[in-house]
């Protein structure tokens, strides 16, 4: 499903990636853990096409998207990849509903289909009646999953999150993990989780250790 091959990547003298190769197959749970400033954001956000590498090659789902051009990528981003990351990014103004909807308007779904996409996913996070809160009247537990319910709501391939449950307490924070295996289980995604908890790494069908910018 995902493929890296010999992805290096610097910012300005410091080599943070140092030739990375990486298969992951359809519908696998893997955790990437290593130290503080290993490179792990950075390649996930090199697999998730939001940065570029200096060399190697990307592929996602049969797609070589290390030659895309910005306007096609983001489309395909858009379609393909799903992210969540620490500190859910909700719109505040909006409901969870419209938050789960957003990703589906930029797709160009119509907003009789994106409601009901939204509801079904916010039914099976358990949220049917948070649907119309705004993020300040949600829990932190509820606010990532509706983060969660948004990443889903075009049928991503790929689910790509960074430190996911890194600030939610242990029962929210096992809730989610449970979810992800939920969401895979039913959907059949592939999940791709940087992640400081070694509770969570333990459980991923596959973890993988960076240190200085290489897998060890
Ligand atoms: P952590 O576990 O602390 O989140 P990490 O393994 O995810 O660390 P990265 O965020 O990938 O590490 O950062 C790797 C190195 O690259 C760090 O030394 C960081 O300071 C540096 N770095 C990351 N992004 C940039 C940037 N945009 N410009 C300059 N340096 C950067």
């Amino acid at each position: 499903m995902i493929q890296l091959q010999a992805i290096t990547k610097s910012f300005g003298s410091l080599q943070v990636l140092r030739g990375i190769d990486l298969n992951i197959d359809k519908g696998e749970i893997v955790s990437i853990v290593g130290p503080s400033g290993a490179g792990k954001t950075t390649l996930l956000q090199i697999m998730g096409t939001l940065d570029a590498p200096d060399s190697g090659t990307i592929t996602i789902d049969g797609t070589l998207v290390s030659r895309m051009k910005e306007k096609e990528l983001s489309a395909f981003r858009n379609k393909h990849i799903g992210f969540v990351f620490q500190f859910h990014q909700l719109l505040p103004e909006f409901t969870a509903l419209e938050n789960v909807m957003i990703p589906a308007f930029i797709a160009g779904v119509g907003q009789k289909e994106a409601t009901a996409s939204a509801l079904e996913l916010l039914e099976f996070m358990g949220l049917t009646d948070r649907a119309g809160h705004k993020p300040n009247e949600l829990s932190g537990g509820e606010k990532q999953r509706v983060a969660v319910a948004r990443a889903l709501i075009n049928h991503p391939a790929v689910i790509l999150a960074d430190e996911p449950s890194g600030s939610l307490d242990t029962h929210n924070k096992e809730e989610l993990h449970q979810l992800f295996f939920d969401l895979r289980n039913r959907f059949g995604q592939t999940f791709v989780i940087v992640t400081h908890d070694e509770g969570l790494a333990q459980i991923t069908d596959r973890t993988v250790h960076m240190v200085d910018g290489e897998i060890v």
